[in-house]
């Protein structure tokens, strides 16, 4: 066993980091505020490569482990969890897919401006009436021979309007139910695809949900991914390991937090000393960190078993399950280390909080995680 990250993660890290203070701290805030996508911010994380971190570097990726990309999530998330869910999504979830499932036309054609973040994608599973329940798809995909015919409404889908490629899954065949579900790429301006207004969010308000709506759209067969009847099985996989993402994000938002809290209570006097010397204080630290480091861990753990190979299911889930919970406590925490200043926006743990919430809702919410991981167990 060991525990130490190699040079090569050192300087990913590095670079995240770098890149999260000096282009992402800036205008947080405001991006929040106003509900405001970083698109330019976003450019600039594809140029510098953190879009398609594991895709293999013909493709244009760069051929990374999973750890370099948790490593470089948690950064990102410390700073801006906006950011960080389009990084997560397009990485895990669309570039992810495509390359492991797609055929080479399709990975051609798409991937290789994915991993660039030349464009980005979307990837749309929940609907008005599906969302843990992901069974009970009622987009539907009408065989009509060399084209599907597409119908239905996806819900809540991140990259809603800034996406140019949306992995939609949809229900082709009801008798066979979740075998007759299909995956399909649909591209920005297909005749009778519309977008949605934008969500108004609680959190991660710089990111872009919106629902979508699909009136006969016709969807070229070539964009189906896999054989006939894999959609539903695509959707689970690619979920298992965009669960290792948000699990990272999680982190992220707990460990920017935990830093905020220890910087203020080093600065803040309270009865003629520093707040850093009540053991009140210091003990809230000591819990934070120690919750901090074991998600950290389990988020390697999850990231490593999906590097070597070997079955990510239960750590993945049980990586998400646990960071998001941390996540949740520490910015709650962190925002009562400082006090007042801690309940308005320039301290930036009040947004931390606000972005906590949703690493325990999307990607499966606690219970569904809870389900995965005791399924595991009594197998
Ligand atoms: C900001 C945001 C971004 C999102 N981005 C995307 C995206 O890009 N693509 C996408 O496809 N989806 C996306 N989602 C959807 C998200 O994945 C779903 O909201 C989530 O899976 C929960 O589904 P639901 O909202 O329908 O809640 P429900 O499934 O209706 O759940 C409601 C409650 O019941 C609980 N529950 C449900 N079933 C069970 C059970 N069997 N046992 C115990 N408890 C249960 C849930 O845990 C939850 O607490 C996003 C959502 C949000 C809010």
């Amino acid at each position: 066993m060991n525990f130490q990250l190699t040079e090569e993660h050192l300087a990913v890290q590095a670079a995240a980091r770098e890149f999260a203070q000096t282009e992402l701290l800036p205008g947080v805030i405001e991006r929040d505020e106003h509900q405001k996508f970083p698109a330019e911010q976003i450019k600039k994380m594809g140029e510098l490569g953190f879009l398609g971190m594991m895709v293999d570097p013909k493709y244009n990726g760069g051929g990374m482990d999973t750890i370099s990309y948790v490593l470089a999530m948690e950064e990102i998330s410390k700073v801006d969890a906006s950011a960080s869910v389009v990084m997560s999504v397009n990485n895990s979830l669309v570039c992810w897919g495509l390359e492991k499932y797609g055929n080479e036309e399709q990975k051609q054609k798409y991937l290789t401006r994915l991993a660039t973040g030349e464009i980005i994608g979307a990837f749309c599973l929940s609907e008005p009436e599906a969302g843990s329940d992901a069974t009970s798809q009622r987009t539907t995909a009408e065989d009509k021979g060399d084209y599907y015919l597409l119908n239905g409404t996806k819900n809540w889908i991140t990259n809603g309007s800034t996406a140019s490629v949306y992995l939609v899954i949809a229900q082709t065949d009801v008798a066979k139910g979740h075998r007759g579900i299909n995956a399909l790429i649909v591209e920005r301006g297909m005749e009778g695809f519309q977008i949605g207004p934008k969500e108004n969010k609680l959190g991660i308000r710089g990111s872009d949900t919106h629902s979508l709506m699909f009136t006969d759209v016709k969807v070229p067969k070539e964009n189906r991914i896999g054989e006939d009847g894999f959609g539903f099985k695509f959707a689970m996989s690619t979920l298992a390991g965009g669960r290792i993402g948000i699990a990272a994000q999680a982190l992220g938002i707990a460990s920017g937090a935990y830093e905020l809290a220890v910087k203020y209570s080093k600065e803040r006097k309270a009865f003629g000393v520093e707040i850093a010397k009540h053991q009140a204080i210091q003990f809230k630290l000591a819990d934070m960190a120690t919750n901090i480091e074991a998600a950290r861990l389990l988020c390697l753990q999850a990231a490593h078993d999906k590097d070597m190979h070997q079955d990510y299911g239960k750590s993945g889930a049980m990586a998400k399950l646990f960071a998001s919970k941390v996540a949740m406590d520490t910015t709650i925490e962190a925002v009562q280390v400082h006090g007042g200043y801690g309940f308005v926006k320039e301290y930036h743990v009040e947004r931390l909080m606000r972005d906590a919430k949703i690493t325990q809702i999307y990607e499966g919410t606690s219970e569904i995680q809870k389900i995965v991981i005791s399924r595991e167990l009594l197998k």
